[in-house]
């Protein structure tokens, strides 16, 4: 019998499952008066953005969330585009404010970033989202690391007392991630482009997450059997397809579970996107969502 199907974490259907979700919150609020609203804000052409923030406009007037895009040309100036941000912090029909990154060169994205309203930042990359998250306090999670978590929870993965190897220590990605495994009880070792032995630290793993940017770093016999794999990356090959960090066939033969790419973190990070804004909504308006 064929069991390697069952295996694979099927994100695609998950983040359907998180957006219907989504749309019964925001539901919620609407009876209650209030539409979840959601700025997106895109500088320059860069085609990849373009793709994403398209992608999520649609995700989130689907979810029957009121998106408003913001398209800034690649001119922009660092002062403009904080007023951008300053209008829509004060604009109340906003709740959740994403300034899509990368910027384009000259753009300071630190001050930017810091400049959002924190209530709004449904990035979770204000500093003082990035403290919550380490003290454990009421914030806001980025996307992609949250979408992680949520496919563990709904996957039925125990994490507390497991060794959790995450594999990349960006404040986007991995810093998170380690946070919100350790929030789970998780033993966890974050790993980086000076660890040594990386293979080797790996093989002890319960849980392994790959955010990195290589393709096929993780090889197969590197995964413990029944560990768990969570893989963040998104390579393109040399054929044109997308690749993962993992080599997904040989740690497919090792792992309980594993996300494929692409369809396996990468649809969770709208879904996510999603849960934040109405998340913030609620908050901010001090109503039941
Ligand atoms: P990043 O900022 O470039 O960080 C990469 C991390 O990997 C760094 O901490 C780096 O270590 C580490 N690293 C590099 N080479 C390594 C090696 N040979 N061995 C061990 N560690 C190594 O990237 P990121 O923003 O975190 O993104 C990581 C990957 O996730 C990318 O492929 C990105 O496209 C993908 N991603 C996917 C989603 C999604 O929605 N699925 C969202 C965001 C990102 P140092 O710190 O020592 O340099």
């Amino acid at each position: 019998m064929d069991t390697t199907a069952s295996k694979r974490i099927d994100g695609k259907g998950t983040a359907v499952a998180v957006r219907a979700d989504v749309a019964v919150r925001v539901e919620r609020l609407v009876a209650q008066g209030v539409t979840p609203g959601l700025a997106v804000v895109l500088v320059g052409e860069d085609p990849a953005s373009q793709v994403y923030v398209r992608n999520k406009d649609r995700a989130a007037t689907g979810a029957g969330i009121a998106v408003q895009t913001r398209k800034l040309s690649a001119e922009t100036t660092q002062a403009e585009l904080l007023a951008v941000v300053e209008e829509l912090n004060a604009d109340n029909s906003v709740h959740g404010i994403l300034v899509q990154l990368p910027l384009p060169k000259g753009l300071d994205e630190g001050e930017v970033v810091r400049r959002i309203d924190p209530a709004k930042d449904v990035d979770g990359l204000h500093p003082l989202n990035v403290a919550a998250l380490v003290m454990g306090d009421e914030g806001l999670v980025p996307c992609t690391p949250a979408g992680c978590i949520e496919l563990c929870d709904r996957y039925g993965v125990d994490l507390t007392g497991k060794h959790a190897v995450v594999v990349g220590r960006s404040m986007l990605v991995g810093k998170p991630i380690a946070q919100l495994l350790l929030g789970r009880n998780a033993t966890v070792t974050v790993a980086h482009s000076r660890t040594t032995d990386l293979a080797g630290l790996c093989r002890t793993a319960d849980v392994v997450v790959a955010a990195v940017g290589v393709l096929g770093l993780v090889k197969g016999d590197w995964i413990k059997p029944g560990a768990v794999v969570l893989d963040v990356g998104i390579n393109r090959g040399e054929d044109g397809k997308l690749y993962g960090d993992v080599d997904f066939p040989g740690a497919e033969a090792n792992a309980s579970l594993i996300t494929p790419v692409p369809g396996g973190v990468g649809p969770m990070t709208i879904a996510m996107l999603l849960d934040n804004t109405v998340t913030a909504a609620a908050r901010i308006t001090g109503l039941e969502a």
